[in-house]
């Protein structure tokens, strides 16, 4: 199994993530099911321009908890990615509007204002790493027929390898961190909690968000 190392402007950024003191780190799961959702829209397009006879309403975003394992899963049957494509994009903060702003002012800001700077732009799939310390990406390509597992615990790089997945789409598990004194980590773990983050951050997706049901 190949282990690799993030590009060093990513490695900045998830450093930021993994030791993250934002309060507000529950905008992780927006960014999740934006991404989730971003995904369906592509297979969607690409369903109406071939004639797949996939349909509008066979789309939907699950998340399930499972307190024991302390993971939080969020799924989609939306367009997956690649070998090749888990490398470049989850690899990489490619297009990160806050990295650009960090670099360009890194020598005039303290901590606080750096951890300002998630809030404004929104860091996308690294933000994950503020709850979670392991998370596992299982996806597969529309049209492919492997599927990966990408794998990190961020700071030591990630890994790839191939996997089992039947369907197209992804699923996106996240180990959720240890509660410390000053962070409740376990919410994230609680149907109630997730519901409720859903509703505030997620009212707008316009496919179906379902919760805990079984998971395929
Ligand atoms: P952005 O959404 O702004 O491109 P992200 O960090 O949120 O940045 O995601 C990076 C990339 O990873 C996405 O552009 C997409 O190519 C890929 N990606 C992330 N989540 C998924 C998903 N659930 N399905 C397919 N591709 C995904
Ligand atoms: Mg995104």
């Amino acid at each position: 199994m190949e282990k690799k190392q993030f590009k060093a402007e990513s490695k900045r950024l998830l450093d930021l993530m993994i030791h993250s003191i934002y309060t507000h780190k529950e905008i992780f799961l927006r960014e999740l099911i934006s991404n989730a959702s971003d995904a369906i829209d592509k297979l969607y397009y690409l369903a109406l321009t071939e004639n797949t006879g996939i349909s509008r309403d066979d789309f939907y975003i699950r998340l399930a908890v499972d307190k024991e394992a302390r993971t939080l899963t969020i799924s989609d049957n939306g367009i997956g990615m690649s070998k090749e494509e888990m490398e470049n994009n989850l690899g990489t903060i490619a297009k990160s509007g806050s990295l650009q702003f960090k670099e360009e002012n890194a020598d005039k800001m303290d901590a606080k204002e750096e951890i300002d700077i998630i809030g404004q732009f929104g860091v996308g799939f690294y933000s994950a790493f503020m709850v979670a310390s392991k998370i596992q990406v299982v996806s597969k390509a529309y049209g492919q027929e492997q599927a990966h597992l990408w794998e990190s615990t961020g700071a030591e790089g990630y890994s790839i390898e191939p996997c089992e997945k039947e369907n197209p789409g992804t699923e996106i598990i996240l180990y959720i961190k240890e509660d410390t004194e000053d962070e409740k980590y376990g919410e994230f773990l609680e149907e109630y909690k997730v519901k409720g983050l859903i509703k505030k951050y997620s009212d707008y997706i316009r496919y179906p968000i379902k919760m805990n049901a079984e998971k395929h």
